[in-house]
């Protein structure tokens, strides 16, 4: 077995830009392999962020930085250059809308370097004075791995429980915190919300398509969701690429594979057997004449 090569992502390609990192530190990061892609074909809504979250840890040589220190602000990201250079030749998104403008059903293409993504440099760290609700002082916050990632059917409480240090203060469920949240004066809700989207950094759940019609552009949501950007990892699919690589040229392919070569040896052995196809046919035909 070879060994596996891991590569370096820059810090300046961070939407932390590694600001919070120790001097000196590094993330490296390692394709997928077969097993990885295994492991990942029971994902389910349930199970993705643990998963996922699983995978990234894998997947990543860190030098000088724990584990737990990263930034969620950062996590996406790091995913991306994961997914990317695991799929060489799958690594697109597909979204369907209707234009707005001109009514038209779009079905386009774009990569995942097109979503918009918000710096730590443009975020803003402010407080709210919570002082008659709570006696204390609310403050947007930079997540880490070590806190806890809320999760609600409400997006708004979720925004400002994942962006403030308001759960700090109370150990609460979910539940109690939305009640808590939702039995505020207006003013003051609103004031977390903007504390909680000043703070927020990293890839943002949008893309600015083109209508291919009328040519405007269009600003769509995209589904950037753990199980959305793994969901690809079919054990059938991978089952067959194995026995299909094995049959034409003899390779095997184990569990430490990367599944980048996969990918591409399946691209070669679908060209080369096409074209044996071709000159078979192209034979046979020669044959009758
Ligand atoms: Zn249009």
């Amino acid at each position: 077995m070879s060994e596996i090569n891991y590569w370096r992502i820059p810090y300046t390609q961070l939407p932390s830009l590694g600001e919070r990192y120790p001097q000196g530190s590094s993330i490296k990061f390692r394709c997928m392999t077969v097993n990885d892609l295994k492991y990942m074909a029971s994902l389910k809504d349930e199970n993705a962020d643990e998963m996922v979250t699983d995978i990234l840890e894998r997947c990543l040589k860190l030098d000088g930085v724990r584990f737990d220190q990263l930034l969620r602000m950062d996590r996406l990201t790091m995913l991306f250059f994961i997914r990317t250079n695991t799929f060489l030749l799958s690594n697109g998104f597909q979204t369907e809308f209707d234009c707005p403008h001109c009514g038209s059903r779009e079905r386009q293409e774009f990569k995942m370097s097109d979503l918009k993504v918000k710096k730590i440099t443009e975020s803003t760290i402010h407080d709210v004075d919570m002082v008659d609700e709570l006696g204390i002082c609310v403050s947007g916050e930079y997540k880490t791995f070590a806190d806890r990632v809320y999760h609600s059917p409400d997006p708004l409480i979720d925004l400002i429980l994942n962006n403030t240090d308001l759960a700090h203060w109370q150990d609460m469920t979910v539940e109690q915190w939305t009640d808590w949240i939702y039995n505020l004066p207006a003013d003051k809700v609103a004031k977390l919300k903007r504390a909680a989207n000043d703070a927020r950094c990293g890839v943002l759940g949008y893309v600015d398509l083109k209508c291919s019609k009328c040519r405007k552009t269009l600003r769509v949501g995209v589904d950037i969701s753990d199980k959305s950007l793994f969901n690809k990892a079919k054990l059938s699919v991978l089952i067959r690429n194995k026995i299909q690589i094995s049959k034409y040229c003899g390779v095997q392919i184990t569990d430490d594979t990367p599944y980048n070569e996969v990918e591409l040896t399946i691209a070669i052995v679908n060209e080369l057997s096409e074209a044996e196809a071709r000159s078979m046919k192209e034979s046979k035909n020669g044959a009758k004449k």
